[in-house]
């Protein structure tokens, strides 16, 4: 066991008065303010860049030499923070200004906006520039009333903590005041008192007609330097993230009802699903403006928080299971599941009966992939595991996972995976097990312990 000190946030949901929930409003829209502020500031640099460069591209200069040559600074957090303090005014002065309600508002909600700018314009440059693989990332938008998610972040000095909980049920976030909370906060709070937790920042989040708090801490915690012997005799485990069935696993985990290989999204979670689909038709036969539109609209971000909340805890079981039991847990990355076209449709265009059959909204399942992905990342490092990425550059799912010979018989409706070599599984859990002899060190082995499956139906 090692001391160390790892970053954890602990989710809260918000029982705000009346009062404070436009506070909170106030909150995020101010931020929303100063990430457009910010932003703002770097595409005016960068439209500069451009014309200057277009301006020596007219004299004759090679657009790329052009390119090189020419230098704008885009202003990054502090820069924009000084130019902001010298230009935001102030309304009880009467002083005019770009900004002059700023001191309604805790200084740090327009700060942490301004360092999400700066990220935002960095993850853009770093994919523009090649150095960052994965999803394509946009050019930054400005953020839209209504259209980006309220939210707002505030940070402390953590030598003189103000936010912090003043008892199991109530939030203090400095100048906003004390918040009452829907569930307990005794966990944290006793992390705190012994020293074990110290509060970071918090961000504060409205998911449909509820409030969040996420607070971020520094938490003192013993990880385990290697797997434990239990770990170790159940060794690695694949798992392929899919539309029919969320998880399909190389060998049964039990998750509490008994061991599986197949782990399906729970009832619950599809019975909203599709009343959140027939939500989403109504609102779609509702006319702009209109009262019913805006019912109807918040009915839809009523469920989508709902599916949110029901399935963060589902993944949480599921990833804990997998991270604690097993020394190895073996994912496929998650770009090539973009792209990979099997039976089970690509994550983009996924089969379509295949899609009626799994019931899940597109978004949502996409979602839960990432969410798996980052679960298993940090909770592998947390209990001594090893996570490992394949780069699915084989056909698994036409791959035999028995004797690895390849069937590329195999179509879109064919749910079982049978091989000559007398393999007869269902696809998902082939390929779970192909996804598991990858992330073995000496795939030999794998194919052989495996081997003991033929016939199985
Ligand atoms: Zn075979």
């Amino acid at each position: 066991m090692a001391r160390q000190q790892i970053l954890r946030a602990f989710k809260f949901t918000l029982a705000p008065s009346l009062a404070q929930e436009s506070e909170l409003r106030r909150y995020a829209g101010a931020s929303r303010w100063a990430f457009n502020h910010a932003l703002a500031a770097k595409v005016a640099a960068h439209e500069l860049w451009r014309s200057k460069v277009a301006a020596l591209v007219e004299t004759g200069v090679e657009e790329a030499a052009a390119r090189r040559q020419i230098k704008v600074a885009v202003p990054t957090k502090p820069t924009v923070h000084k130019a902001w303090i010298a230009a935001r005014g102030d309304s009880r002065t009467g002083e005019d200004g770009a900004c002059p309600w700023w001191h309604e508002v805790n200084t740090y909600c327009f700060q942490s906006a301004f360092l999400d700018a700066d990220a935002a314009w960095k993850n853009w440059l770093a994919w523009v520039q090649g150095g960052r693989t994965g999803r394509r990332v946009g050019y930054p938008v400005f953020k839209k009333r209504g259209r980006s998610r309220d939210s707002f972040r505030i940070h402390h000095n953590v030598t003189k903590p103000g936010i912090r909980l003043t008892s199991h049920r109530r939030l203090r976030i400095p100048k906003l005041g004390e918040i009452r909370l829907h569930d307990s906060g005794k966990r944290l709070a006793r992390l705190i008192g012994r020293g074990d937790a110290v509060v970071q920042s918090v961000t504060v989040l409205r998911g449909g007609l509820r409030w969040y708090a996420s607070v971020l801490c520094k938490v003192t915690v013993e990880l385990p330097e290697r797997p434990t012997r239990r770990q170790a005799a159940a060794g690695l485990v694949g798992v392929d993230l899919g539309v029919t069935h969320l998880m399909a696993l190389s060998q049964p985990v039990d998750f509490g009802a008994g061991p599986v290989e197949l782990v399906d999204n729970p009832r619950h979670l599809l019975a909203i699903s599709r009343r959140l689909h027939r939500a989403q038709q109504a609102l779609s036969r509702t006319q702009p403006g209109s009262g019913r539109r805006e019912k109807a609209k918040q009915r839809v971000a009523h469920l989508h928080n709902k599916v949110a909340v029901r399935r963060a805890g589902f993944l949480h079981t599921l990833t804990k299971r997998l991270a604690t039991g097993f020394h190895t847990v073996a994912v496929e990355d998650l770009n090539v599941t973009g792209m990979t076209s099997s039976a089970r449709g690509t994550v983009k265009r996924p089969g379509r009966q295949v899609r009626q059959k799994a019931g899940l909204n597109r978004a949502i399942l996409d979602a839960a992939f990432g969410e798996i992905r980052r679960q298993l990342a940090y909770k592998t490092s947390w209990y001594g595991a090893k996570l490992v990425v394949i780069d699915r550059w084989f056909p698994s799912s036409k791959t035999c996972s028995a004797c690895g010979k390849q069937n590329p018989r195999m179509t879109l409706a064919d749910r079982v995976f049978t091989c000559s070599c007398g393999l007869v599984l269902n696809r998902d859990m082939n390929a779970a097990r192909n996804i598991a002899i990858q992330a073995l060190p000496i795939p030999a082995l794998g194919r052989g312990t495996v081997a003991s499956d033929r016939g199985e139906t």
